[in-house]
């Protein structure tokens, strides 16, 4: 009986996605039905060449930092197809990476909490989600840490010019602050973000996580931008 069941199962799966196709979640070609990978025969070692980070990655004031992935090329795309879509694949094959690249510090960070680079409500709400809060639940998931809200973004209003001097003085102090209460507070904190650039953004909300009190902070970046140009 128990055999005819996971038949018939094995059957409908065979048949959903000959229907739907899973696709790559780099090119988004078709996977062949039955393939239980994630990306196709031809992005697997374009994503170990390519795609992977090798280099050491920096942002001041933390304790480390690091990004399993380059932000360029089809891994470029698929992070802002998952950023502007929503592609719920996209997000478990991003956060399996991360999760990977924590795993590879897990002995040496010892960390005991997961926050996230928040939204502003605006774009939040626009948007309907925040990316590295959804990769932020799926390590922590992964990797049995609890996952927390630690910081919020300054509302800013109108431009430089336009701004009270009390505004100016608020824009400088940073674009994050600690929520109260915070979570972070004597913690070793992960600081999930999806894209490290010139590291400035990632380095405030470090800067935060201080100030919330938490004993040390390392950035987990999905993606950081390639630190020189590959051929
Ligand atoms: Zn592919």
């Amino acid at each position: 009986m128990n055999t005819l069941v996971l038949w018939l199962q094995n059957a409908a799966r065979w048949f959903a996605q000959l229907l739907h196709p899973r696709r790559c979640a780099l090119c988004r070609a078709a996977l062949s039905v039955g393939a239980r990978a994630m990306i196709c025969a031809r992005c697997a070692p374009r994503l170990r060449s390519d795609y992977r980070n090798t280099h050491a990655l920096s942002v001041p004031g933390a304790d480390g930092a690091d990004a399993p992935l380059l932000y360029t090329g089809e891994a470029a795309a698929a992070l802002k197809r998952y950023k502007f879509y929503r592609e719920t694949s996209l997000c478990r094959w991003f956060s399996a990476q991360t999760a990977a690249c924590l795993a590879a510090h897990h002995a040496d960070w010892r960390p005991e909490l997961i926050t996230y680079v928040p939204l502003g409500a605006g774009r939040q709400w626009k948007r309907g989600f925040n990316q590295s809060e959804a990769v932020a639940r799926e390590v922590g998931k992964q990797s049995g840490l609890p996952v927390r809200a630690t910081l919020r973004k300054r509302p800013m209003q109108g431009k430089q010019s336009h701004r009270s001097a009390r505004e100016r003085q608020r824009a400088a102090k940073g674009v994050f602050c600690p929520i109260t209460q915070n979570p972070a507070k004597g913690k070793r904190v992960i600081l999930i973000d999806d894209v490290v650039t010139t590291g400035a953004t990632a380095a405030d909300a470090v800067r935060a996580l201080r100030e919330a009190g938490a004993s040390a902070v390392f950035v987990l970046a999905v993606t950081r931008t390639p630190p020189y140009r590959k051929k």
